[in-house]
């Protein structure tokens, strides 16, 4: 059995007041949880998110990871003060990052290698944008995404990524990939682990889906089996909202 994984991507949302003001709303609501709960906050918030969620049930992630241990890298967090800050998720290759910040498989690598290598859990995301999907590619598209990300990466470090399917197309634009779609395409990322890392790893992996998954479609994309969870974005801004798919992820 997969344990469900439901992560908020708040991506540049919340200043620290605003961020202790969701913190607390939520960790009453979802208290009871019988899914993994992440918040993946922006780097500003992540040492208060992580005094805020001391004793609860909500682990706190960052949206993104540098792949050197320190040096000339403007910009750019290491793992290190990830952790001292109090994160234990991280995002990896979000398709936001691939778009407007020239990510590449070969910085996903990067990245998950920093990660594994520290001790931080990994948030992997592939997805395939809406030509892609119209020209037949998704699977294409998701096989190099999955396979770039793990080159080099040992099963034993495998096993501690989870994967979030997200098809770009649904990231944001309220437009949710049918259940079947989502769990098709989920299904056919596992069976891409399967051949890299053998059936036990792949069947033990959990993959979320993402992109407008929301109050009124989490049950639906729940019920299927291939998804593990899901990565969400706009509905994470709102306790209510979030509160309710954290629940309704048994
Ligand atoms: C995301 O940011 O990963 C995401 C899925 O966003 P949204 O839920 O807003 O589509």
């Amino acid at each position: 059995m997969r344990k469900p994984i439901i992560a908020g991507n708040w991506k540049m949302n919340k200043t620290a007041a605003e961020a202790k003001e969701l913190i607390c709303a939520l960790a009453p609501k979802v208290k009871n949880a019988t899914c993994d709960v992440v918040v993946c906050v922006p780097f500003t918030d992540i040492a208060l998110a992580a005094e805020l969620t001391k004793g609860t049930n909500i682990e706190v992630g960052a949206q993104n990871i540098a792949w050197a241990d320190s040096g000339a890298f403007t910009g750019e967090i290491s793992a290190a003060m990830l952790k001292e800050a109090g994160a234990t998720y991280v995002i990896i290759g979000h398709s936001e990052r691939r778009q407007y910040f020239g990510e590449t498989d070969k910085t996903v690598n990067a990245r998950l290698t920093q990660a594994l290598k520290n001790g931080l859990k990994p948030i992997v995301c592939v997805g395939e944008m809406l030509a892609e999907r119209e020209g037949g590619k998704t699977e294409t598209v998701c096989r190099t995404q999955v396979v770039g990300a793990f080159e080099g990466i040992s099963a034993e470090d495998a096993a501690k990524v989870v994967i979030a399917y997200e098809p770009v197309w649904a990231i944001g634009t309220g437009k949710t990939a049918t259940d079947e779609q989502a769990n098709e395409t989920i299904g056919y990322i596992r069976s891409v682990v399967k051949e890299l890392y053998g059936e036990r790893i792949a069947e033990g992996m959990r993959i979320q889906y993402g992109g407008s998954m929301n109050a009124k479609n989490v049950e639906g994309l729940m019920a299927q089996t291939q998804i593990d969870g899901g990565l969400i974005g706009g509905a994470s801004l709102k306790s209510e909202d979030f509160a309710y798919i954290v629940n309704a992820a048994k």
